[in-house]
């Protein structure tokens, strides 16, 4: 009989591959059973769904196997969908079967949040997990493709329309820039006859973020043939485009994307959890107030910067970071130990604006612009694979070539 505690992670993104690793390192395999449960057998990318949607990177390059980098022979790894915690009988409800837990940790990630923007589910590509961009990147292609040999594709089934100038938005605007001269290449059409449009509702893009680097990145997608369209807001998505501003004007296209933001996975509200903005409010030691045992990270979890008074952004860097203290304190829980508050150690922010072109800042606000941000977040992006499988990962999957 297994009298050993069972530890459930749900989701293998940034948050739940990192806690998994981490739970391995700090536990022996007679201390407790782990157990990871991911949709699929594989493992993304979320930060590189830009490039995915805009067909940028081999597909292959933003997936794992699972397997490839936890083995089974230390996990049980369990590839099926979570339906729903049962938090009164310690459960978690796949759709094929069903588990019981000691301790749980959410890591589902995020879902696309369209603030019930009329219009918008039905008819808006979304940039939400590895499917979407793969069906977005075939859309954009397919509308290139039927430019010249169907009579009822026009010049506006070429345009793009992006709602939502946050970095998701930009970040994939920057890899239409240069993904689109090489369709319009490939498909013998006119580059001038295709618009790439961000519709943004905040006075500018990027609301928030540093006015030089936003200028900088406004500036760069403008002279590579972007539209920026700030301080307007989209009321509604229909099947041409969006309407938009105080008088309700249409911006057609035939490629309709949604980035306007980002909520915690729908799995929260439908296991009964009391959510902030689709999302659980987490204690200082990462666990669902009123639930000892269950942990909530990454992107589900609302996590209080107390000095500013405000939910840390949802970010990879932060769900990483989660997943330390989340390992910690499940071991700490076992071990009647006291739990460590979690702590954010920000890093920086770089995006990227196509392959050769980015800006952010770094560490203690150093700015990045140009070439050396290009290259500064492909180094973040590899600096991630070799904290997930090393050096042997790196070489398979790193975006840095060293030869
Ligand atoms: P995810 O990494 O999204 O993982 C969730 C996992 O759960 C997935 O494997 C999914 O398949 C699985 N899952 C979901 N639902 C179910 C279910 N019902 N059953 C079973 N499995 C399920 N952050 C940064 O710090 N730096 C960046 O440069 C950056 N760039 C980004 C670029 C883009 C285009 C986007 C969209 C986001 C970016 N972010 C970036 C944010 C970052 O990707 C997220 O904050 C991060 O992925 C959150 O990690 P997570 O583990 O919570 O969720
Ligand atoms: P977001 O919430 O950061 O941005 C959404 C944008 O859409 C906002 O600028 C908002 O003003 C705009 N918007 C909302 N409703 C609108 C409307 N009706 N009309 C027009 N515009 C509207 O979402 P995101 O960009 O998907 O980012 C999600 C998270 O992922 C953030 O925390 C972000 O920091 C992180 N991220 C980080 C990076 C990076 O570090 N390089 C890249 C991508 C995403």
């Amino acid at each position: 009989m297994n009298t050993k505690p069972r530890i459930v992670v749900l989701g293998a993104g940034y948050g739940g591959m990192m806690a998994t690793k981490k739970l391995i390192k700090n536990l022996s395999p007679e201390e407790a059973e782990i157990v990871l449960i991911n949709k699929h057998n594989y493992h993304y990318q979320t930060t590189w769904l830009h490039e995915l949607a805009a067909g940028t990177i081999n597909p292959n390059q933003v997936r794992i196997m699972i397997s490839d980098i936890i083995s089974p022979n230390r996990v049980r790894l369990i590839y099926d969908t979570v339906e729903a915690i049962d938090k009164d009988n310690q459960k978690v409800l796949l759709e094929n079967s069903e588990l019981t837990y000691d301790y749980l940790v959410v890591s589902l990630g995020y879902e696309t949040n369209t603030f019930g923007i009329k219009g918008m589910e039905e008819h808006a590509f979304f940039i939400e997990d590895f499917q979407s961009c793969q069906l977005l990147r075939e859309h954009i292609e397919y509308q290139f493709a039927r430019y010249n040999v169907d009579s009822n594709a026009d010049d506006d089934s070429l345009a793009i329309l992006v709602g939502g100038g946050g970095f998701t938005g930009i970040e994939f605007i920057g890899e239409l820039v240069e993904k689109i001269p090489k369709l319009c290449k490939k498909y013998d059409i006119d580059r001038g006859k295709v618009k790439i449009i961000n519709v943004e509702a905040a006075p500018s893009i990027l609301p928030g973020f540093d006015k030089d680097l936003v200028t900088y990145a406004k500036k760069s997608l403008q002279e590579r043939g972007a539209d920026i369209m700030e301080d307007t807001r989209i009321n509604e998505c229909t099947e041409e485009g969006f309407i938009v501003g105080d008088n309700n004007e249409l911006i057609k296209a035939g490629t309709i994307v949604w980035t306007g933001g980002v909520k915690g996975s729908s799995i929260l509200s439908k296991s009964g959890f009391e959510l902030t903005k689709g999302k659980v409010t987490v204690n200082g030691d990462l666990r669902a107030p009123g639930h000892d045992n269950i942990f909530i990270i990454g992107d589900c979890a609302w996590v209080m910067d107390k000095k500013q008074g405000r939910p840390y952004p949802p970010t990879a860097q932060a769900a990483m970071q989660h997943a330390t203290t989340c390992a910690n304190n499940i071991k700490a829980l076992m071990n009647q130990e006291p739990l460590e508050e979690f702590t954010f150690s920000d890093k920086g922010t770089v995006a990227s604006l196509g392959v050769t072109d980015g800006m952010g800042s770094i560490l203690n606000g150093m700015k990045l612009y140009g070439k050396p941000a290009a290259a500064m977040k492909k180094v973040v992006d590899d600096r991630y694979l070799f904290l997930l499988g090393g050096p042997k990962l790196l070489l398979k999957k790193g975006k840095v070539r060293p030869f």
